[in-house]
């Protein structure tokens, strides 16, 4: 089973996410890859999420911790994102050297630190220790190359046309613009983090993106021009895609507590393709009307609905709602995600667009609903609606929110399969994104140059 490209290979990554739950999980699944290709990979976690998590050994990677500077508590204790990543930077560095140091002369010595795009300053540790640098990019390449344009001022808005024209994609609305982008005012704090990600990228000796070079191959082939970039996506565990790696079969880090059995026992009694699986990923904080609104939508489109209202959003949902709908649906805080969308019970992905979600709705080949809220989430949705054409986006009304009729409307739209086209793209889509992965797909050909070029540089 395990593909070895050289036997007498000593590759040692260090991989380095930023501590949230969509940078953690892609990580670690490139490293498992790694590690099922003879490199030794191992991931670095804040330590507070260490204590918090108390997780398993994982089957192929080594965890290791770094301090973030804020143990007892992380990023909470921080009073602002920016101080949060200004003393993560400090600390950080210090204890990534510290374990670098402590693998110097044995022969699992670090070869290349696989870093977050969020921490460019990880390049300078590299650089230190004399090792190779790889930033890896957890968001589509169409968005980061928007980031690359602005951050080397070569964007600028249009005035006069609706549209933004930019070499690689379709002409996006300003609606379809990642959120930083079109209303930069609106996020100051995440605005640093976004567009340093450009900072030294032409420096770094690999950039790693979580695309597949079919989805995005324009876009890709353009920004190719400027860094030395590498597909490796989709990074969901390999038991969904190939099946090549052993004991893939679920993310393995989760930050939030589940016991899956209740979703999954409920979704094995429903028919195929009759649920509609809505969710909006691990962040976004929807306005109480708009929970208020897709609450009602789900309910007057009759169908079965799995819905994830996380714990902070639960007390939006209108009043008695749960058990009003119970017999039609299930509302829980978190879901086995992978699971779910690999069901025949589901018909549908009602979404944010959040990447992972939208590569996991791709891989599987669901047909989406995009309710994007912010960052990258527009465009990825555009992509979604008129690129792959996997799915429709909502339409938001002029008070920003969309009603229970458009809810509705969309979600009888995709499951009644009004929209002839999708689920024959989506099966479409979903063979080409496997087959990125598997043995001489795209992707796979690009983790395989990465591990020569990270072994013949040493
Ligand atoms: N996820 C999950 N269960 C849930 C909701 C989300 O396992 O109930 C996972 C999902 O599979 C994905 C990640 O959380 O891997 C969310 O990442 P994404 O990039 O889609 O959105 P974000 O949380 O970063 O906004």
């Amino acid at each position: 089973m395990m593909e070895k490209i050289t036997e007498k290979y000593r590759g040692h990554v260090l991989a380095v996410p930023y501590p949230s739950q969509g940078h953690i999980c892609p990580m670690l699944q490139f490293c498992r890859r790694l590690v099922s290709k003879g490199v030794k990979a191992s991931l670095a976690i804040t330590k507070h999420i260490s204590t918090t998590l108390n997780p398993e050994p994982d089957s192929h990677v080594s965890l290791v911790t770094i301090s973030d500077g804020f143990d007892d508590g992380g990023f909470s204790r921080a009073e602002s994102i920016s101080a949060y990543l200004a003393r993560l930077e400090v600390v950080g560095s210090q204890a990534l050297g510290d374990i670098i140091e402590e693998h110097v002369g044995t022969r699992n010595a670090i070869t290349c630190i696989v870093y977050d795009a969020f921490f460019p300053w990880c390049l300078n540790v590299a650089r230190k220790y004399g090792l190779q640098g790889a930033s890896f990019f957890t968001q589509a390449c169409g968005v980061n190359y928007f980031y690359y344009l602005i951050h080397r001022g070569k964007f600028t808005m249009p005035v006069c046309s609706p549209t933004v024209d930019v070499p690689g994609l379709p002409p996006l609305d300003v609606g379809d613009l990642p959120s930083f982008v079109s209303s930069p005012e609106s996020y100051p704090a995440y605005l640093d983090l976004v567009f340093n990600q450009i900072s030294n990228l032409e420096e770094a000796d690999f950039v790693l993106v979580n695309t597949v070079y079919e989805l995005e191959d324009k876009i890709v082939d353009v920004m190719s021009k400027e860094c030395p970039l590498l597909t490796i996506g989709p990074t969901i565990p390999s038991f969904y895609v190939d099946k090549r790696i052993p004991l893939d079969k679920d993310y393995g880090l989760s930050l939030y507590h589940l016991d899956p059995t209740p979703t999954t026992n409920w979704l094995s009694t429903k028919p195929q393709n009759s649920v509609v699986y809505v969710s909006f990923g691990s962040m976004a904080c929807l306005p109480k009307a708009q929970i208020e609104e897709l609450a009602w939508g789900l309910k007057q489109s009759d169908y079965h609905f799995l819905w994830v209202v996380r714990a902070s959003e639960e007390d939006k949902l209108p009043k008695g709602f749960a058990n009003e709908v119970a017999a039609k649906g299930l509302i829980v805080t978190w879901s086995p995600q992978l699971e779910v969308l690999a069901s025949e019970a589901v018909g549908c992905f009602f979404t944010h667009c959040g990447w992972n979600s939208t590569l996991e709705a791709l891989v599987m080949g669901v047909p989406m609903i995009g309710m994007p809220q912010w960052t990258d989430q527009p465009t990825v949705a555009k992509f979604v609606e008129d690129v792959w054409n996997v799915g429709v986006r909502v339409k938001v009304n002029e008070e920003g929110l969309v009603r229970r009729e458009e809810v509705k409307r969309r979600i009888i739209e995709v499951m009644e399969q009004r929209n002839g086209k999708l689920v024959e793209n989506s099966n479409r889509w979903k063979d080409l994104v496997n087959k990125a992965i598997c043995k001489d797909g795209s992707s796979d050909r690009n983790i395989n140059e990465f591990i020569s070029k990270i072994y013949t540089s040493q």
